[in-house]
């Protein structure tokens, strides 16, 4: 069965290269484009009219199309929100007396260990159908509120529960290395051999992750714990991603390199020598360390910004993400990504917007499935609302621009 959506005034998102630097600042579109669907794939993208071809034609009337947002970095999993340490930053609490109240990464494990598999699948089922709302169609979770062997393995299983349950994609990041639980405050080597030694090899064997990630930051994990979790990360399969330059130059761009993840993400703060390490990761076929920043978390923790625009005139690739997470960035729209990043980073809406499409799926190496709509891609696509969308999403923030969206060629009941 082939189906025709037809009638697009516009087309973004056309090609499925990776874009560098300056290159950002182009989108690849199609004027009066129709696609071509069959079995959940494009099959032609085209200005001309191939009615002819297809059993079903979908007039989309004049609408714009963009491909479904990718989104990186997300922390979807969770037990409760915390709007009350949010509510404590606005009076002027600091991070560590929001801490030492119970707040923080461990405020959330301690609620996780406590909320059943069935409750957090209903409370994270609630936020991934908001976020298709907002547009987004791929999507990282990672787990990492657990902190215990049990509680680890039980956000797995909901991430894996999630991609059953949803049409969109979903991959599965294992952050057990994302703090340190309270008994181990005093033996952090002995919480790196529980990750290692006691999480990791049941995590393979239930197929439970598709990548690993470690918080490599100035009072967390020191760049030889992450190297060491990475490391066997590696022997088990997952290809890694690192939390890192969040707080300070942590050294986890280095140790993102030296591992050759497939991304490092945060970099708030780096400088020249970062920005060129990760330009000379990449090899002659594109594959290298991808720069992921997360404008949400200044926005909520009121912090410096990561230098997006400097990375981009440095020739970097950078892709943008929500960090959608309870504590530091409870942004689950990428629509609003999308505006910080112009307001806040001075990116251009087209290069915002090839940071939340190709780019983004370059990062999980998805570029071949989503991220743009090219021959063989899946049909996962936006009808757009208003005209000159790709301007009007950073410009009209809190406006959700996204009318339909369309997974596998199928309509998503939103
Ligand atoms: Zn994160």
């Amino acid at each position: 069965m082939k189906i025709l959506f037809s009638g697009i005034s516009k087309l973004y998102g056309t090609s499925r290269q990776v874009r560098f630097g300056s290159q950002m600042d182009e989108v690849k579109s199609i004027l009066n484009a129709s696609i071509l669907v069959e079995n959940g794939r494009v099959l032609a993208v085209t200005s001309e009219d191939i009615s002819d071809q297809a059993d079903q034609v979908i007039n989309l009337n004049g609408a714009e199309v963009m491909p479904g947002f990718v989104d990186s970095h997300t922390h979807t999993v969770f037990a409760v929100p915390r709007e009350e340490e949010f509510v404590m930053r606005l009076k002027g609490a600091s991070y560590e007396e929001i801490a030492a109240a119970g707040g923080g990464i461990l405020n959330s494990a301690q609620k996780l260990r406590r909320t059943s598999e069935d409750e957090l699948f209903d409370a994270a089922s609630v936020r991934v159908r908001n976020m298709i709302a907002q547009g987004t169609t791929a999507l990282e979770i990672k787990s990492g509120y657990g902190l215990s062997v049990d509680a680890e393995i039980k956000m797995l299983r909901v991430i894996k529960k999630l991609k059953e349950s949803f049409p969109i994609t979903i991959r599965a990041t294992f952050l057990g290395a994302h703090a340190f639980p309270k008994e181990y405050k005093e033996k952090t080597d002995d919480y790196v051999d529980l990750v290692v030694k006691d999480m990791l090899p049941i995590i393979a064997a239930e197929e439970l992750a598709d990548h690993i990630d470690v918080f490599c930051e100035r009072g967390f994990f020191s760049s030889d714990q992450a190297n060491r979790v990475i490391e066997v990360g590696a022997k088990y399969g997952l290809p890694s991603k690192i939390h890192g330059n969040q707080l300070a130059v942590s050294g986890g761009v280095q140790v993102a390199v030296r591992n050759q993840s497939w991304s490092v993400d945060h970099l708030e703060h780096c400088t020249e020598v970062e920005w060129n390490l990760l330009k000379n990761s990449f090899d002659e076929d594109g594959n290298g360390t991808m720069p992921v920043v997360l404008p949400g978390v200044s926005y909520y923790l009121d912090l410096p910004y990561a230098p997006a625009r400097e990375m981009i005139d440095y020739g970097l690739p950078v892709v943008l993400a929500t960090d959608f997470n309870p504590g530091s960035s409870p942004v689950h729209s990428l629509q609003t990504v999308q505006s910080l990043a112009c307001t806040q980073m001075k990116m251009t809406p087209e290069e915002a917007f090839n940071a939340v499409t190709i780019n983004a799926a370059r990062s999980l190496r998805l570029e071949d499935e989503v991220g743009s709509i090219t021959v063989g891609s899946r049909a996962d696509f936006l009808v757009m609302n208003q005209q000159n969308a790709l301007q009007r999403i950073p410009y009209y923030l809190g406006q959700n621009l996204v009318k339909e969206v369309y997974i596998g060629g199928v309509k998503f009941d939103l």
